[in-house]
């Protein structure tokens, strides 16, 4: 059976642990497959990787592989900012493409960080959330364009903190007309679109990015999935995982993506574990 995570932060960016302990937890939890992705160099972002270290991050990465081998594959990615992309993609087995920034009025805001960052978001765009999201959806649709991108990441990120509709509607039309519009684009593209519980994990939100209104439309679409924990935290590796495996089996759902040493495949959903 597979169990797998390809989105892990660890402390080379904002995660807690180490590349070991993950790897560790990884294999007490039962996962099989495991890959690393720390935020990549951002300008825009603190807590993002330093070019200088992302040799060691490597390294270290291809030692725990090395040393946990008979026990679970592991992997080297990167979540790459899609406003600062990697510079070799060679160096990596896999990369996750990722919207954190929105840039309104000349400002740059973090579309991941607060409450209150979301509520200056939109009030610079003069209270209009739609005209936000319009914005968001139309930037991450390149990402169609970017060929070093395997997988779409928390793809409704800006709706974190709208957990009680405080912003939008989940079911606006206007807003799911502009998400609809960005998942065609990707799923023309063979892009694998990613359920992420890390919101679940952190208190912000019951269920996992995308909301179900836009994983029932990727289905419709046949667009490609992967599950994933965007995991800060090893206690938090597998959140979510059986309720987010239900979902997507009643989605009508019948694959998942699953890296292997030679790349993404496709497998039959009940060859990944509850
Ligand atoms: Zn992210
Ligand atoms: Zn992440």
């Amino acid at each position: 059976m597979i169990k797998q995570n390809l989105h892990t932060h660890s402390v080379y960016c904002d995660g807690k642990d180490t590349i070991d302990q993950m790897a560790q937890t990884a294999i007490q939890k039962g996962f099989t497959v495991l890959g690393f992705s720390g935020h990549g160099p951002c300008r825009f972002d603190d807590v993002a990787m330093k070019e200088k270290d992302l040799a060691s991050y490597r390294k270290e990465i291809l030692e725990a592989k090395e040393k946990y081998k008979d026990q679970i594959q592991i992997y080297v990615g990167i979540e790459e900012d899609i406003w600062q992309r990697v510079a070799s993609r060679d160096f990596y087995d896999y990369v996750i493409g990722s919207k954190h920034f929105v840039k309104v009025r000349d400002q740059v805001k973090n579309v991941d960080y607060s409450p209150a960052m979301t509520d200056e978001i939109v009030s610079l765009y003069g209270g209009d959330f739609l005209a936000y999201a319009k914005d968001y959806y139309e930037d991450i649709k390149r990402i169609a364009q970017f060929e070093e991108i395997d997988i779409v990441g928390h793809l409704d990120l800006l709706m974190k903190f709208n957990e009680e509709e405080q912003y939008c509607s989940f079911t606006d039309p206007a807003y799911l007309g502009y998400a609809q519009e960005c998942i065609d684009v990707l799923v023309q593209a063979g892009k694998i679109f990613e359920i992420n519980t890390g919101a679940i994990a952190r208190g912000y939100r019951k269920y996992p990015y995308p909301h179900q209104r836009l994983l029932e439309y990727i289905f419709q679409k046949g667009g490609k999935i992967i599950l994933n924990s965007d995991c800060h935290d090893r206690n938090m590796l597998d959140c979510h995982y059986p309720e987010s495996m239900k979902l997507i089996r009643d989605l009508g759902f019948t694959s998942m993506m699953v890296l292997t040493p030679e790349g993404f495949k496709e497998a039959p959903i009940d060859q990944f574990s509850l």
